[in-house]
């Protein structure tokens, strides 16, 4: 009997943690699986914020795919998806032709939304994979050592950070620990650099209690970031930034502008065949697409709302890991001729900000965590995650907590 094809599209959180369980899961003889993603090593992209300031190393937070997965078990492609063409059951690829597939799994996660503002997806940087992260580190680095050879007359020199949820604090406790470093490096006294972050709502971490927030900011201003509140990015150009406060619109120049103002699905995805809605595609409480049931779509790109409620769940490497889970079993059922799929019912435990290396805030099941713990909780939530897809020895080779124990 024909073996049906399973095809994975993306290996980052999900796409890679539903093809390790399916390995587990499924026998050899049960299905074809097919993995294809755009580069042979999966990255953290929950790390990215720390390449991106130049804090964190390349290899602690990439993996090799094939180290992993079980080659025996699964086919890996290393190819970019161009096209998906839901009616005729195929992935078109940009090197490798086109693939077939009886079910599918889309897990290609995310791109910036920029909302249409001028200049923002010409001149500002964002975070979105390593090879954006990197070019951002080298970048800032580049800028501020001309700005240190040309003398530093004028104004200072300003790295603006567009949003200040999540991505855009992390970030900036990362830059806040590297620009010191930078000023040395290049014989620049710290004010010559400015750090600002700029968010349109009330104050940063939005959705976070506000003591914790708070607590946030005044560890970030104690290292010298300012907060400009109640303030939108405007427009953006190769020089500098125009931003609107309460007391008007203001140019900072100049400035580079890291943009971290909210994120939407891969366009790729949102723009094929499944009806999207608001940059992601909705499914269905099994995470299948409505008319699709034999495409899940999993992770940054999918829109999954509680029992009863129209908003959807933010998108978390946390919720993309629970989805693969999900997704795992319900694929495993329907191989094996089962017709009653899972609904998802995520348990989610919380969330962590890092301010830098030493600080963080944290909202644990519950639980306030600040300083050190904070930090420390969070190394132990991503070496649970390694240890999930390569048991001990890829959390002895690449969780921080290691990092600790050995030096
Ligand atoms: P991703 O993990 O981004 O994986 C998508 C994969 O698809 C990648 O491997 C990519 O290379 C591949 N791909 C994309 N397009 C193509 C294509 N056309 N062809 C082939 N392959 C392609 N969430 C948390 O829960 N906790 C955190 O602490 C946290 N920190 C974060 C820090 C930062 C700086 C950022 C940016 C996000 C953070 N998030 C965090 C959110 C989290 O990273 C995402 O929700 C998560 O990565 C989504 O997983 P995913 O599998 O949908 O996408
Ligand atoms: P976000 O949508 O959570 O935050 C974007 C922020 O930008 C908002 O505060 C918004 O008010 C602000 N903004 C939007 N337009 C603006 C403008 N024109 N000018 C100024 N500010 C503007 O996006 P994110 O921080 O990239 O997070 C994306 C997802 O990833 C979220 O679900 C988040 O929870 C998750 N994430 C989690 C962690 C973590 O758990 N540690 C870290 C990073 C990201």
């Amino acid at each position: 009997m024909r073996r049906p094809k399973i095809l994975i599209l993306g290996a980052g959180y999900g796409g890679l943690m539903t093809a390790v369980r399916l390995q587990k899961m499924l026998g050899q003889g049960e299905a074809e699986i097919t993995l294809v993603n755009k580069h042979n090593y999966h990255y953290q992209t929950t790390l990215l914020h720390e390449i991106a300031a130049g804090t964190g190393e390349e290899g602690r937070i990439c993996l090799p795919i094939k180290e992993v997965i079980d080659v025996g078990r699964i086919r890996f492609i290393k190819d970019t998806v161009l096209e998906i063409r839901a009616e005729a059951r195929q992935v078109i690829l940009c090197h490798s032709g086109s693939l077939s597939y009886d079910y599918l799994v889309v897990a290609l996660g995310f791109e910036s939304a920029t909302f249409g503002i001028p200049g923002v997806a010409e001149h500002a940087l964002s975070i979105r994979s390593l090879n954006t992260a990197k070019r951002i580190r080298n970048r800032l680095e580049k800028q501020i050592s001309a700005y240190a050879a040309s003398g530093t007359q004028g104004e200072p020199f300003a790295v603006v950070v567009g949003g200040a949820g999540f991505t855009g604090i992390e970030f900036m406790g990362e830059l806040a620990e590297q620009v010191p470093n930078w000023c040395v490096q290049y014989g620049l006294p710290r004010q010559r650099i400015r750090l600002i972050s700029v968010e349109a709502g009330p104050g940063l971490l939005p959705g976070f209690p506000s003591v914790l927030s708070e607590y946030a900011r005044k560890s970030l201003e104690r290292r010298g970031v300012e907060f400009c509140f109640h303030t939108r990015i405007r427009a953006v150009d190769a020089r500098g930034v125009l931003i609107e406060g309460q007391d008007g619109e203001k140019r900072i120049e100049p400035a580079t502008v890291v943009w971290t103002g909210g994120v939407q699905g891969n366009s790729l995805v949102c723009g094929s065949a499944f009806p999207a809605s608001r940059g992601r595609i909705p499914v269905t409480p099994d995470l299948r697409v409505a008319d699709y049931d034999n495409v899940f779509v999993i992770g940054d790109c999918s829109a999954v709302s509680a029992p009863g409620s129209d908003r959807p769940f933010p998108p978390t490497a946390q919720m993309a890991v629970l989805q693969a889970l999900s997704c795992a079993r319900n694929l495993q059922t329907l191989v094996r001729g089962g017709k009653d799929l899972e609904a998802f019912a995520p348990k989610l435990k919380g969330a962590i900000a890092s301010l830098g290396s030493h600080d963080g805030v944290g909202l644990i099941m519950g639980i306030p965590l600040r300083g050190k713990m904070a930090t420390v909780v969070k190394a132990i939530v991503d070496s649970r995650y390694l240890f999930m897809l390569g048991g001990l020895r890829l959390v002895f080779r690449k969780s921080k907590l290691s990092a600790g124990i050995s030096g």
